[in-house]
């Protein structure tokens, strides 16, 4: 069975004290936890502090990014090594933010989730589509070429290990979400990309989350489908009830 898996992206949100504020005013989740994992992945400069707060009420912490290298003259940039460290277990790469504003490629992405696993980071790996290329009907074979970029030359048991957020760029952010249906039928498409990747075990264990304006109010809806099994949530995640009550939606 897999667990359902609830994730907060912050994106470029909140200064230290208005993270510190978002991680006093959440529940305690530990008791959902044999049902639902909660994850909330911070801007860098509050990642410590909110991984402090949140671990103790049942809630593991992500990062939004890492660079594919153990150290070095790299100006910036943050390794996976200094993720873990500070008691992340999560880290969301390939987000279509990062993908079309700052043109990181399926090369690229495949570096970075290589490094993640080898320091024992779990990868959410965004995919999706835009909205020009969903309306000439590309949708599959975009997600596809995404997957297959992104997770090259990563073995099986990785492959079972890594979250996959299907994301049609065109509902980030927007308030358009994918019907419920449209959402499970390419989820199922990923599912069985993974089934001819990895076969019928793997694919069987890994979790597709959907994330595109997800709200309290679609959440338990998506959760309802058979191959949904979490949701990555940007806007509604920023405050602690509308997220917990998006959390709830899984149980
Ligand atoms: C996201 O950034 O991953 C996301 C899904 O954003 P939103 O929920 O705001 O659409």
């Amino acid at each position: 069975m897999r667990k359902p898996i609830m994730a907060a992206n912050w994106k470029m949100n909140k200064t230290l004290p208005e993270a510190a504020a978002f991680a006093q005013g959440m529940a305690d989740v530990r008791s959902l936890s044999d049902k639902v994992e909660t994850v909330v992945c911070p801007p860098f400069t509050c990642l410590a502090a909110v991984a402090d707060a949140l671990t103790a009420k049942g809630i593991a912490v992500g990062a939004q990014n890492l660079y594919p290298a153990d150290k070095g003259a790299f100006t910036g940039e943050v390794s996976p090594e200094m993720i873990r460290s500070i008691g992340c277990v999560y880290v969301i790469l390939g987000h279509s933010e990062r993908r079309h504003i700052l043109g990181e490629s399926n090369g690229f992405i495949n570096e970075k989730i290589k490094k993640a696993l080898e320091h024992g980071l779990i990868p959410i790996l965004c995919v999706g589509e835009t909205l020009e290329e969903r309306q000439s009907g590309k949708t599959k074979e975009v997600c596809e070429t995404q997957l297959e970029g992104s997770l090259k030359e990563i073995p099986k048991e990785a492959a079972a290990r890594t979250v996959v957020a299907y994301e049609p760029v065109w509902a980030i952010g927007t308030g358009v979400n994918a019907s419920v249906q449209d959402a499970q039928e390419t989820i199922l498409t990923v599912r069985n990309w993974f089934v001819q990747t990895y076969g019928q075990e793997t694919a069987a264990q890994v979790r597709i989350q959907y994330g595109g304006s997800v709200k309290p109010e679609n959440a338990a809806e998506y959760m309802s489908q058979p191959d949904i099994d979490g949701a990555l949530v940007g806007g509604a995640s920023l405050e602690p009830d509308s997220f917990l009550s998006i959390v709830k939606g899984a149980l």
